[in-house]
This record gives structure tokens, sequence and C-alpha cells, in this order.
């Protein structure tokens, strides 16, 4: 197993000076009121372990943001865990199902620690190829590739790296899939709120049917544009959470205090999540704007940190050599999209991530104008 893109990029823009717009993380802080609480907390004493699952009244505001966004019943005690981020809770969603020889049906492009995390279990990937370019689910393929021995499939929407999002259509077609099987549902949400052009999330909180046989992920980092803090929480049925905290109790046992009493408080505050994809489309569409001056060509995004673009119109070499080269000689480091494929792709399309500061946005452009 070698080293993850993100760390590759991230390292290979420090050493070239280069604009990170490659790993997914905003360049612009976040809310000082957020990080005021923090502090509160921590003078007040908050500084030991919490409850095992997750300081209790942060689950009941969380339950109750699932009811109001999504018309979820959730129950705070038994069907909400409070995670050390959104990375461990996938990870401990898929080891507590899955058994050697599991089959896990996939999506690539894939977020790049889902098939790691698979065949650390001794489960096998099978791989679903999202239909390029605007990355939609083929479920006739996915029928095709069911069968007794598939355990999980695992779904991303808002996705990355393609910004495509998952529709009610989608959502019914799953649901006809697994139903009468015994495949368990992992969905990775944590860019819930950052959908774009008058899109709804597509939650599977708002399937009843599927929420049974659902691990639901999510990672406060992305909605309050605090990466670092990895601090998430996963969501599920009380039976698979009960078997979830089996896990998590002998491997992370409990998560971050302080800022899960500041959490508590803060989440209440709707208008924060309620306008964070429309101040995000912002950025989105002021970097395409300025990216119109350049011979990079866009995709369609609809969610998340990112957009693809296409660099067909500047050169044939693949992917990582292209998105190095950019990095050392025209100063902008990006993310390969082959780097979230197991096959050898070039599809000559990198992710750029848009969630940075406007001035950031501008040198970036001025930079790639000259390509
Ligand atoms: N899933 C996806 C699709 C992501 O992009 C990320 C990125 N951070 C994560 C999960 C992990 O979240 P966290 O940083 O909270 O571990
Ligand atoms: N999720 C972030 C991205 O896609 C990176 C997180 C990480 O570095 N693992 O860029």
């Amino acid at each position: 197993m070698g080293t993850t893109i993100f760390t590759t990029m991230s390292s290979l823009a420090l050493r070239h000076k280069a604009i990170n717009l490659g790993q997914g993380f905003p360049d612009y802080n976040m809310n000082e009121e957020l990080i005021d609480l923090v502090t509160k907390a921590m003078k007040d004493g908050y500084n030991q372990y919490i409850h095992m699952n997750g300081y209790l009244p942060l689950r009941e505001a969380i339950a109750e943001k699932c009811f109001n966004l999504y018309n979820a019943d959730i129950n705070p005690e038994e069907e909400i865990t409070i995670t050390p981020g959104g990375t461990y809770a996938l990870y401990t969603a898929i080891t507590t199902v899955l058994q050697p020889g599991d089959e896990v049906v996939v999506f690539e492009p894939a977020y790049d620690c889902y098939i790691p995390q698979v065949e650390l279990n001794g489960a096998k990937a099978v791989i679903v190829e999202l239909i390029f370019p605007d990355y939609h689910i083929d479920w006739d393929e996915v029928r095709s590739k069911i069968n007794d021995r598939t355990r999980m499939i695992i779904i991303n929407s808002p996705h990355n790296p393609t910004g495509s999002v998952l529709s009610g259509n989608d959502m019914q077609q799953l649901s006809e899939i697994v139903r009468d099987t015994n495949i368990i549902i992992v969905s990775d949400e944590v860019y819930e709120h950052l959908i774009f052009d008058d899109l709804e999330h597509e939650s599977v909180l708002k399937y009843p049917e599927l929420m049974d046989r659902s691990f639901i992920i999510f990672s406060f980092g992305k909605t309050y544009n605090c990466t670092g803090w990895k601090l998430g929480y996963c969501i599920s049925s009380a039976f698979l959470m009960n078997e979830f905290r089996k896990i998590h109790q002998f491997n992370c046992f409990t998560s971050d205090t302080p800022k899960q009493i500041a959490l508590a408080d803060f989440i209440k505050e709707k208008e924060h999540f309620l306008q964070l994809g429309k101040k995000l489309q912002q950025k989105r569409d002021l970097f395409q704007d300025l990216m119109q001056q350049t011979k990079f060509k866009p995709l369609l995004t609809h969610g998340s940190y990112f957009q693809i673009y296409s660099y067909a119109d500047i050169s044939s070499e693949n992917e990582k050599e292209f998105a190095i080269k950019l990095t050392k000689e025209s100063g902008v480091a990006t993310i390969p999209v082959s780097a979230f494929y197991r096959a050898e792709i070039n599809n000559k399309v990198l992710r750029f991530c848009f969630s940075k500061k406007d001035e950031t946005l501008h040198t970036a452009v001025e930079r790639l104008k000259k390509i």
C-alpha cells in the first residue's frame, strides 16, 4: 500500500511553494464564536474523558437537526455515536460488518480510504465505474454485480472527487436492489451541506427502509470549516449501532471533549449550515468564471469542495505526471482523478479544491492562464 495522494500532493506543494488546490481544506478561518466556545469549555474544566458514545446533549442536538432537515426520528442514546472524524467512522462501520471473503460494491472514482478499509478486513471490493463525464451510476451494472457474497454497498453524495450528487431516483434504485437481501449500506455524507444549484441532499436518513440497514457518516470538519478537528459522527439503527460500539470501545473509546461541549450549543445555529452551500457555490462560480481564461474545461459539479477540469486541450500526459508538472512548473497543486481508481485510467482530468479565499483562487488562475 502506498502513501495517500493527499499527502503526496500536499508535500509536493509545500516543497515547490505551490498554491494548494489539491487536498480538500479551506484556507480561510473557521467561525470565531465556535473557537471561543471551545476555549470556554476547556476553561470550564471539560478536559477529561466524555461518555464513550459522545456528549449526550450534542447527540440530542444532532437528532433534532436530523428531524428538522430530513424528518428522521433518530434516538440520540442508541443511534448516534460521536467519532474522531469521518474516516474513523467509516473504518469502524466497515470493520463492524465485514468478514474475509465478503464482497463490497464500491463506485469508482472512490474516496481513497474505502478500498483499503475493505481490504484490511479481508473483504473484496467489487468495482462499479461511474459513467464519465457526469459520473452517474449505472444501476443495471450494480444489479449484475450483486450475488450471495455481497455484504455491503458504499455510497457517497455529494461525491468526492467529482462533485456529483445522488438523486431521489438513485435512492429508489438502491432501495429496490437491497430489498430482501442482507446487504448493509455505508453512506458517506460528509458533504451533506455543501450542495449547490438548489438541489436537495438525498440523505439515507430520508428513507426509513434504507435507514434500518445503513451506517451514515458525517464530519464536523466539513460543516464548520475545521478539517483539522477530526470530529464526526455515525448514525445507524439501534441494532447496528450496538455492534459498531463494540469496535469503537476498544479502538479509540471516546472523542475530544471540549469540542463536543462547544458544538452542542453551536449546532443549534441553523443559519450556519443552511448558508454553507450558498457561500461555497459563490466560490465554485467565481473559480469557474476565472478558469474561462485558461485552457482547462470544467466538468459539472453540484456539491463538495471540488470541481474536476479537463486538460485535454493542453496535454496528453497521464494525470499524475501532469499534476506533478503543474505543481512544479506552474505553482498550482491539484489531485489527479486517476488516483481514485484501481485500474490505469487517463481521462485527462484533475480535481481542483475551490474552498479557498477569493484571492487564492485569483492567484492560482493567474498562474494557470500562462499554460
Ligand atoms: N469522506 C469523504 C468523502 C471525504 O472527502 C473526507 C475528507 N476529509 C472524509 C470522508 C473524512 O472526513 P474526516 O476528515 O472527518 O475524517
Ligand atoms: N478529504 C480530503 C480530500 O479529499 C483530504 C483528507 C485527507 O487528506 N485524508 O482532499
